[in-house]
């Protein structure tokens, strides 16, 4: 491996550090089990609430609270949302143990969380400080999703944190009003564009659901094709959205763009790293794009 390569590597084991000692004490968690039991760490399953807790008298208070607290462990976004069994993976299976069985989220709401990615590595992409953008992404991730369902079940009240497992987060990030559905097939939010990581903590806390967004992104898109002139292995979609899928790992059914996800990862397996090209290219991953898209200010 050149330099280049040796800095870069390092660059990205800085910043996944967090994820993967943190997110799981088992040093064979990757983080895509579909549950997290008994393996300890920020994104464990087993804890359980306070006997203690606390009234929740007001749930407008609570989700305002909820909020606050989300950002001040260091979100960048946040919504709720009422949990769309649709969006919940119907099965586990861990990799350490073999295990594997139906997933049942009973939980009535998820706190879903966005953290917002440096666009100057973001932009180098399909370089290795974008990778690292993306790595430092999922130790955020586990930060503040674990540190909030700590938070929640000090509360007295259950609290699930998920990175990627679980559940699917674009579509809960969606009805939780973070953002749209971008042809790149990323949420795509009115602050950061689809330059965001997303996370989860599913609970019972009284808490009142947002209302998803509608800024324009489905027109936008129509037009504009930046993601799919970008892609290297033409995973994006040219033509209209569709209820076809190119690949099967993706799922039917659903009116939208669909990426072609196993070219894309073929890539990312040739390329020796991931790629954010579709992320970067898009108008709005740009640093404040509301400063320059004719789009309204809030
Ligand atoms: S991540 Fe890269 S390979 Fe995958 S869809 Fe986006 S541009 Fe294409
Ligand atoms: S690059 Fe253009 S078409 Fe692709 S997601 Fe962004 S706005 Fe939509």
């Amino acid at each position: 491996m050149n330099a280049k390569g040796i800095e870069g590597r390092a660059l990205g084991a800085g910043a996944i550090f967090v994820d993967d000692y943190a997110g799981s004490f088992n040093p064979e968690y990757r983080g895509y089990d579909g549950r997290q039991r008994e393996g300890g760490g920020l994104y464990s399953w087993d804890e359980e609430p306070s006997p203690e807790r606390f009234p929740v008298d007001d749930p407008e208070w609570m989700t305002a609270r909820v909020k606050q607290v989300a950002r001040f462990f260091g979100a960048s976004l946040v919504g709720i949302t009422k949990v769309d069994p649709r969006w919940v993976y119907s099965h586990y299976f861990e990799r350490t143990t073999g295990k594997t069985g139906k997933l049942e989220i009973r939980y009535r709401y998820a706190v879903v969380i966005a953290t917002e990615m440096d666009w100057d590595f973001v932009n180098t992409s399909p370089d290795w400080e974008a990778s690292a953008a993306a790595a430092l992404g999922y130790s955020h991730m586990v930060e503040v999703a674990g540190s909030l369902a700590r938070y929640i079940r000090m509360l007295g009240y259950p609290a699930v944190p998920s990175g990627n497992d679980t559940a699917q987060s674009i579509p809960l990030a969606i009805d939780a009003g973070l953002g749209e559905l971008g042809r790149n097939g990323l949420l795509l939010t009115p602050e950061f564009g689809p330059r965001v990581r997303l996370c989860k903590v599913f609970t019972d806390l009284p808490l009142i659901p947002d209302r998803p967004i509608d800024f324009g992104i489905q027109t936008f898109c129509e037009t504009c094709h930046s993601c799919a002139q970008s892609c290297p292995v033409d995973a994006i979609q040219w033509g209209d959205r569709s209820t076809e899928v190119p690949s099967i790992c993706n799922r039917k059914g659903l009116l939208r763009w669909t990426v072609d996800t196993a070219r894309c990862y073929l890539y990312w397996k040739e390329n020796g790293k991931s790629c954010g090209n579709c992320m970067a290219a898009c108008p709005w991953a740009f640093q404040n794009p509301r400063d320059w898209l004719e789009y309204p200010k809030q």
